[in-house]
């Protein structure tokens, strides 16, 4: 048998690897929301579809489905930057994420999550008053 010949169960089947991606999307975050870190339940486009934006991982991010239905078709950031729970490391990881720099991305959602813990208290003073991203 030819290695072409090989029918792979994701081209047979779309859904399946559809699934595989989402399902490798909250592990990035540990299933928890991008936006306000409660679990993650769905998949939202930073930049909606309305807008232009791909689905592709880049512009995907995993999303509760409060965030995600209360979001609708706005872009991401403007939103975010609205929310009672916003927090500007977790803008900075939408943003990161948006540029496809994923690794950097978790290293901002870790910092933000309220179980990490802070070392450095002057640094964080000096990121809330980062308003500008
Ligand atoms: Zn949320």
């Amino acid at each position: 048998m030819h290695i072409k010949d090989a029918v792979f169960l994701e081209d047979l089947c779309p859904k399946f690897r559809f699934r595989q991606w989402r399902k490798s999307i909250h592990r990035f975050t540990g299933k928890s929301c991008i936006y306000c870190g409660k679990p993650s339940e769905s998949i939202d486009h930073v930049i909606p579809r309305s807008q232009g934006g791909l689905s592709k991982t880049e512009n995907c991010v995993p999303a509760c489905l409060s965030c995600n239905g209360d979001k609708s078709d706005e872009n991401a950031l403007y939103w975010y930057r609205r929310q009672k729970f916003y927090d500007p490391r977790r803008a900075m990881a939408i943003r990161a994420w948006l540029e496809g720099d994923l690794r950097l991305a978790i290293r901002l959602l870790q910092w933000a999550n309220p179980n990490f813990k802070e070392k450095n208290k002057n640094y964080e003073k000096d990121q809330s008053e980062y308003k500008a991203a």
